[in-house]
């Protein structure tokens, strides 16, 4: 089946969608984007996600290409175009079109792109596999609160990270805390059984499944903490994993090469998949 891709207000056969040479988000990484992942015909987060949208928008002084309500149709006509039942949404927003100069444009009006693709179903048994995360130095702005598409720092840490076999690289600061994975929010399960992940600020990006695991932690009672913890920590941890829209609640299971805890999916991580898995089936 061929792909469809939004672009501008048309609906075009993915091969031929395309932006111009001038767009701001080509020369500049001037825009932003959002990722929501299709979980059985429905988007899970949908209102975070947009919301979140919003923000960045907002953070970077680019108007929102469109209403909310027509935002979200577009995104469902781009889902039945490309008739995904399991999948993502890919959405970007750049400062538009203009000639190649620093300042805001006063003319270009915000380019709104996107796309849909198809991802292997939810498989309780593939969730539960437990990965390796490698660490290396956070080497990215101050604003990483806001999803920006400019990502070069993001992009050299996993390519580091898939030569060294890793699935994801955990960033660390100056001071020797882990901000966050380079596509993921980074989490542990310390020695006293407390759940771990950084608080927000400038160094991390407010994740949407990072919101809904607090908040399905706190409804079930799992004692958690919005702080920074050091690599150090990290590697003494009974448990750790990431999160994010597309790799869910993801064990992680060695860091550096070390095992964290026993080597296997910890008992805290194993909940959250459960707890996860349900709060993306909408119950
Ligand atoms: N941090 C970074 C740097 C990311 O790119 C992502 C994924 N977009 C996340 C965290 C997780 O965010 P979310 O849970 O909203 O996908």
């Amino acid at each position: 089946m061929s792909r469809i891709a939004y672009v501008n207000g048309r609906y075009l056969p993915h091969a031929r969608a395309s932006v111009h040479v001038e767009d701001r988000g080509y020369q500049f990484g001037d825009g932003v984007y959002e990722v929501v992942l299709i979980h059985r015909g429905r988007l899970v987060d949908e209102d975070g996600h947009l919301d979140r949208l919003d923000r960045s928008l907002q953070e970077i002084r680019i108007a929102p290409p469109m209403a909310r309500a027509p935002m979200r149709a577009v995104m469902r006509e781009v889902i039945r175009r490309n008739r995904i039942e399991d999948g993502m949404i890919y959405m970007q927003v750049t400062r538009g079109v203009a000639r190649r100069d620093h300042p805001f444009p006063k003319a270009a009006k915000p380019a709104l792109v996107m796309t849909a693709r198809a991802l292997t179903p939810f498989d309780p048994a593939t969730a539960r596999t437990g990965v390796e995360a490698i660490t290396i130095p956070d080497i990215r702005w101050k604003r990483c609160d806001i999803k920006t598409i400019g990502l070069l720092p993001n992009v050299l840490g996993k390519q580091q990270a898939r030569e060294a076999g890793a699935y994801e690289a955990w960033l660390v600061a100056e001071d020797g805390t882990v901000t966050e994975g380079t596509s993921s929010n980074a989490w542990i399960v310390t020695r006293e059984g407390e759940l771990v992940t950084r608080n927000l600020s400038g160094a991390i990006l407010g994740g949407i499944t990072r919101r809904a695991i607090l908040d399905l932690a706190r409804a079930a009672g799992v004692r958690f903490a919005e702080r920074a913890f050091t690599v150090a920590e990290a590697k003494a941890a009974r448990e750790a994993f990431v999160s994010s829209a597309t790799s869910l609640v993801k064990p992680v299971v060695r860091l550096d090469g070390q095992s964290i805890g026993n080597g296997h999916v910890g008992e805290i991580t194993d909940r959250l998949i459960a707890l996860y898995a349900a709060h993306m089936a909408g119950r």
